[in-house]
């Protein structure tokens, strides 16, 4: 194995009760389905692999050395009900690198078997819920959002049964930390407050070091994922499974289940099959992170020597969540409307904004870039000419006193992102084969703010008849 990374395994090395070791299961023919080689070189990986290598390396079947795989053990709240154990069912952590810039991340095959997590599960992943995590993990990251990564994808040569046969696959995610809010409910719901507070320790060290309490700790995880969300909503993202276990305590997005962007606008779009009650909807979601923030400074409270006394203050902690989540909100908003610092008066205008797209049902993304390109281009989007009319004469007399708002506007309007049906095709292209549409979307989708004429296309809502209604993890 000519394949290298600078390994530092620091939660391999936490005591017992937080994880459990396990061999990745072997896959009968691997096969490279992608690898992203600038990620590889940021991880400072080592080697001069052949495809067959890289193929063997991330389905899990030749580890590089000092590689030490291990499924973490954690809790979640799924859909508002407590699992007191879930962990890493069909995931493992294969070990930890200090990457190039000094940051430590860690490295997790996806689909790689069962574990002693898995419960009912095959430990597998299919082909087209890999890719999708690898499209749409790799266009957040383009597009400023804090997230997982995806270093690779290889075909098993499995066959994974769900609905039907489906090819398997595995995804070499790379994160900040797998650490979600889970891994804390985890021992509180054993009430181990020994083995809690060396996960707190271990979690104040990778994400918050000034941090000197768990309160201060909780307010760091609220602060992240307060811009997160903020982010998310920014961008007509809906993450789908928002449960605790999905719950990053980095403030990345993890888990891109059936995760899907918004095209026509409206507050209340769900795309996840598995979201029925629309908990996870586009605008729920800043509803549901305080929530599972509560969660989290629940979990934490088994750390106050005096708990009774502290409720008040972790109460307070996460009631100032929802205030930052607006003032994010407003000021990612204000932006793409071309203010460098939206103020509270600013809010009726992103608002009746947001109420004309509503009313005409016009596409979130290609609405907000038709604008930062050219208003007459923006006015054409709307049959009621004349409620566009007194919302522009509002805008252009609020934003003459911007400085350059359209290079603003254009910085954080997207041209592109990536399209359910786009996706969609090109998982199945590669299903048979095919991976020419995967690497075109991934490539466009790195440069997310430009798009040239020839890639035009990928740029356009679903026609009638394309459009994906529901997304499947
Ligand atoms: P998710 O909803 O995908 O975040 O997964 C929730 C829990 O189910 C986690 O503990 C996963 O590890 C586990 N899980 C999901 N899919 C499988 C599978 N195919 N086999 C085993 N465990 C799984
Ligand atoms: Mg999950
Ligand atoms: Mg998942």
């Amino acid at each position: 194995m000519s394949i290298t990374f600078p390994f530092d395994n620091s939660f391999a090395a936490l005591p017992e009760g937080f994880f459990l070791r396990q061999e990745p299961r072997p896959a009968p023919a691997p096969e490279l389905l992608a690898f992203n080689t600038p990620l590889a070189a940021e991880l400072g990986m080592g080697g001069t692999p052949t495809e067959t290598e890289l193929a063997q390396c991330f389905s899990g079947n030749a580890l590089p050395e000092g590689a030490e795989p291990i499924a973490q053990a954690y809790a979640g709240h799924q859909f508002g009900g407590f699992s007191p154990q879930l962990g890493d069912g069909r995931a493992l952590l294969i070990g930890e690198v200090v990457d190039t810039q000094g940051q430590r991340r860690d490295l997790q095959l996806k689909g790689s078997g069962r574990t002693a997590f898995s419960r009912g599960g095959d430990g597998l992943a299919p082909m087209g819920p890999v890719l999708r995590e690898y499209i749409v993990s790799e266009a957040m990251a383009a597009l400023g959002v804090p997230t997982t990564r995806s270093l690779a994808a290889v075909a098993t040569g499995d066959t994974v049964h769900r609905e039907t046969a489906l090819p398997g696959a595995v995804l070499t995610r790379v994160a900040s930390s797998h650490l979600r809010v889970g891994h804390f409910e985890f021992f509180a719901g054993r009430r181990d407050g020994a083995r809690m507070r060396v996960l707190l320790d271990h979690a104040i060290a990778r994400h918050d070091p000034e941090a000197d309490s768990p309160l201060a700790f909780l307010k760091g995880v609220i602060a992240r994922q307060a811009e997160l969300v903020a982010q998310w909503l920014s961008l007509g993202f809906i993450h789908g499974v928002m449960n605790t276990d999905n719950t990053t305590i980095s403030g990345e997005t993890i888990d891109y289940g059936p995760c899907a962007f918004m095209e026509a606008y409206h507050p209340q779009t769900v795309f996840s099959s598995i979201d029925r009650q629309g908990r996870y909807a586009y605008d729920s979601q800043r509803h549901v992170l305080p929530w599972n923030m509560a969660q989290l400074a629940s979990a934490l409270l088994l750390l106050e020597e005096d708990a009774e006394a502290m409720v008040e203050t972790y109460t307070q902690a996460v009631h100032a969540m929802p205030a930052l989540i607006d003032a994010a909100t407003l000021r990612r908003f204000g932006q793409k409307l071309g203010l460098a610092d939206a103020r509270e008066a600013d809010r009726s205008l992103i608002e009746a904004w947001l109420a004309l797209l509503q009313n005409q049902g016009a596409d979130f993304t290609n609405s907000f870039r038709a604008l930062s390109l050219d208003v007459a281009l923006a006015e054409r989007l709307f049959d009621d000419g004349a409620g566009f009319a007194a919302w522009r004469r509002e805008w252009e007399a609020r934003i003459t006193s911007e400085s350059l708002p359209q290079e603003r506007m254009q910085a954080t309007n997207p041209a592109v992102i990536p399209r359910n049906h786009r996706v969609e095709e090109a998982l199945a292209a590669a299903q048979i084969g095919d991976m020419a549409p995967f690497h075109r979307l991934t490539q466009v989708l790195q440069t997310p703010f430009t798009l040239s004429g020839e890639n035009a296309d990928l740029a356009q809502p679903a026609a009638p008849g394309e459009e994906v209604e529901a997304t499947f993890c």
